[in-house]
């Protein structure tokens, strides 16, 4: 069996300006970086106007397990899919962050024959976006600093500044330091820290923004710190949101590639999946929907946090709705999700599957409340038994649903037409009627409940006196019609990552909440959230390095 790599490497990569031609884009469209990804101009996105728009079909899946789902292999081979029955396709997927790459997450281009090419780049600096998002981050970071130190005319309270700082690495000593030590000409020691550069707001901002005067003003409205009676101060008041834009002019283009069967992949953007709302850019999303007839995307983690916030936030805020949705299930998490130990999987167990279904059951019925007609596409992995495959069939079809074997991990394309030839034909049918959960007027803690109850099936949220009194400050200052961002563990509906399944009666907790005032949310955090990860105990950076032929090896 060859790796995700070896297949990369013998991908025959048409030149840019052919994949352009495929969406119609002329070569002055591309920005080429290479010769195998290129930006797509400002000016050219600027004047696609009104145009009309593609169908949109958003990929999500069951809660994850550690036996992988497949949600960007799924995206990329129902791309590849469609193209093969000769529409007019692009699929549009986030870029990776590079931090994880060195400790133990797999790639983030898709898997087997269904990948997104050049996928080294694509997993280490690509085009150079998220090192501009940490600039443009730091750069606000180091203007607070130097506006204490130069005499504080905001009057920011330095016990109350809540702006850290981020690089794009997994390290662990960064979380919690001290800034500011060694003297009078360095300012005054404070508390600080550092994020991974995906979990930054300003991370959130490119993606939600529609264009650079949008970037701007998001980036203005960022609130970095507060006075001492509480006042909040902008990244405006700082004067940063200028600079900023700068920083970010080119990292606002939309990157363009290839899949390993010529498909043109939009990949752009990159928010975390918790304290974020964890799809690409609505700027690739726009653009790709004004050049391609069918647009496939993927929201990260599960359908419970992915797709809840992919709707409620992001096609909510962009005016986005989409005509198909594809919920991605394999045996292997369904038999996870029935009970079984990782170290069990290889063993046929037909009823671990048909009670690991529950959760596959719940999540479709949330997406159909949505409005939106749902597909369950099961990614076969090649240890399926065909009892297991029609055990999830079955328990799909009594819920009077339909659930595709797709092959396209094992066979490209070639494994996914069936599901390519349904999804089309259900966008086309104009069924979708969607509608986010709930309003904007509803209160924050009210939203909150919502999703809790009618996604999470929780009977109860509680909130400390401190959070409830925050979420009513937050609606008297004018935030109460934001969205909220849920940051709670993927791995379950509940709040314990242990509780599979599809259970009930659990209570969520939220424990604190941030506002994201730029990104245009309120995040409600329910358990430990982890924004700066650490490397494992062998990280996978002790087996990276450059072979005789100067390609590079261990990387998946
Ligand atoms: P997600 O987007 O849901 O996180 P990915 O599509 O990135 O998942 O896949 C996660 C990992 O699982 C990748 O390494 C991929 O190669 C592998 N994978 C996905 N589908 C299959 C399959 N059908 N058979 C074997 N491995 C698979
Ligand atoms: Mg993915």
């Amino acid at each position: 069996m060859q790796t995700d790599i070896e297949i990369a490497r013998q991908a025959r990569c048409l030149p840019m300006p052919e994949i352009a031609a495929m969406l119609g884009m002329p070569d002055t469209a591309l920005l080429p970086y290479g010769h195998d990804k290129a930006k797509i101009s400002q000016d050219f996105i600027k004047g696609l106007g009104d145009r009309p728009e593609g169908k949109l079909i958003l990929v999500t899946a069951v809660n994850p397990t550690p036996a992988g789902e497949g949600k960007t292999t799924t995206t990329v081979g129902l791309g590849d899919g469609l193209a093969a029955i000769g529409k007019q396709a692009a699929i549009c997927i986030r870029e990776a962050s590079l931090g994880p790459c060195f400790g133990m997450k797999g790639g983030a281009a898709g898997g087997g024959r269904a990948q997104v090419v050049p996928m080294e780049a694509m997993n280490l600096h690509f085009t150079g976006d998220f090192h501009a998002i940490t600039s443009a981050h730091n750069l606000l970071a180091a203007m607070i600093d130097n506006h204490i130190y130069w005499g504080n005319d905001l009057q920011i309270d330095d016990r109350r500044i809540t702006w850290r700082r981020v690089m794009d690495m997994n390290d662990r000593a960064l979380r919690d330091i001290v800034v500011g030590l060694g003297g009078v000409t360095n300012g005054s020691p404070r508390q600080g820290g550092f994020d991974i550069t995906v979990a930054s707001e300003v991370m959130a901002i490119l993606c939600l923004a529609s264009d650079l005067d949008d970037l701007q003003k998001r980036l203005g409205d960022i609130i970095v710190a507060y006075r001492s009676d509480k006042s909040p101060i902008t990244c405006r008041d700082l004067k940063a949101d200028g600079a900023m834009t700068v920083l970010l002019k080119d990292a606002m283009q939309p990157n363009l590639v290839q899949t390993l069967e010529n498909t043109p992949a939009f990949v752009h953007g990159g928010p975390f999946a918790n304290i974020a709302h964890g799809c690409n850019s609505v700027i690739a999303t726009r653009t790709a929907l004004k050049l391609a007839d069918y647009v496939v995307t993927e929201a990260g983690f599960g359908a419970d946090l992915g797709a809840e916030k992919f709707l409620d936030i992001k096609c909510r805020k962009a005016g986005l709705a989409p005509d198909c949705v594809v919920l991605v299930a394999t045996v292997r998490s369904m038999k996870m999700n029935g009970g079984v130990a990782k170290s069990d999987l290889g063993a046929e167990n037909v009823a671990a599957v048909t009670a690991g279904c529950a959760n596959l059951g719940r999540h479709l019925r949330n997406l159909q409340d949505y409005g939106v007609p749902v597909v369950v596409a099961i990614n076969h992995f090649v240890s399926d038994t065909d009892d297991e495959i029609a055990a999830v069939k079955d328990y799909v079809a009594a819920l009077d649903a339909e659930a595709i074997l797709c092959r396209h991990w094992e066979q490209g394309s070639a494994g996914s037409l069936e599901l390519a030839t349904r999804v089309a034909e259900i966008a086309d049918s104009g069924v979708a009627d969607f509608a986010p959960l709930y309003g904007d007027d509803l209160g924050l803690f009210d939203k909150i409940d919502c999703i809790a109850k009618r996604i999470y099936h929780a009977v109860e949220v509680t909130a400390p006196p401190q959070v409830m009194a925050q979420l009513r400050e937050w609606e008297a200052a004018g935030y109460g019609n934001l969205p909220v961002c849920m940051a709670k563990t993927q791995y379950s509906f509940s709040a314990d990552p242990a509780l599979l399944g599809a259970p009930e009666g659990h209570v969520i907790p939220v424990r604190e909440v941030r506002l994201s005032a730029g990104a245009g949310f309120v995040v409600a955090i329910c358990g430990e959230i982890m924004t700066m990860p650490g490397l494992p105990r062998v990280p996978a950076a002790e087996t990276i390095h450059l072979n005789d032929l100067g390609q590079i090896e261990g990387l998946f």
